[in-house]
């Protein structure tokens, strides 16, 4: 097991409507190998929602916006952010700046490789079968209120040698759903 620490932490700002107004390189490269300019031309302005998969998810999101720019303090809130290809865990830090806009800082606080998991590889043909996946904890619902880790979800779901996969779509798990909606911000005194 390896784990590191980032040395550019992925930072974006959305403005007062919920657009993007400025992403650094670190938060750009997280949709591919682009160039500052590319990055600028293909995310600014664009709503963060487009980048927001999930209904519930977003209507988590709109409340701790909503809580952020109320308070006009930060929250933290611990995320997954894996690949296929690695396990990580960052804190985003929310960070109301003046004019309604918020900056989403971006800690990585574990990041380590794994064997790549099919199910998580956007290359890899889908079939009519869907999961969900939280979008914070990133764990997998095998059944109803039943949540696994991906490693774990896939031998409970004999996905290891199918040659279609359902598909993936975002939700939140009730623990996470939970967690989110106790998420205040701290008034500083
Ligand atoms: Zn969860």
């Amino acid at each position: 097991m390896s784990s590191q620490r980032l040395d550019i932490r992925p930072i974006y700002t959305i403005d007062a409507d919920d657009r993007l107004v400025q992403v650094n390189r670190a938060f750009a490269q997280s949709f591919g190998p682009v160039t500052a300019d590319d990055a600028e031309r293909l995310l600014i302005g664009r709503p963060i929602w487009d980048f927001v998969a999930g209904t519930v998810p977003r209507q988590l999101w709109e409340v701790l916006y909503d809580r952020v720019r109320a308070v006009g303090a930060p929250v933290f809130v611990p995320l997954r952010a894996d690949t296929a290809s690695e396990r990580a865990v960052i804190d985003m830090e929310l960070h109301p700046l003046g004019d309604r806009s918020i900056r989403h800082v971006c800690e990585y606080v574990f990041r380590e490789s794994r064997p790549a998991i099919a199910l998580l590889d956007s290359n890899y043909p889908r079939d009519h079968r869907a999961l969900l996946r939280c979008a914070w904890c990133a764990r997998i619902q095998i059944r109803l209120g039943l949540w696994q880790e991906v490693e774990d979800a896939v031998i409970s779901l004999r996905l290891e040698a199918t040659e279609t996969l359902p598909q993936i779509r975002d939700g939140s798990c009730a623990s996470c759903t939970l967690s989110v909606l106790k998420t205040f911000p701290a008034r500083v005194a």
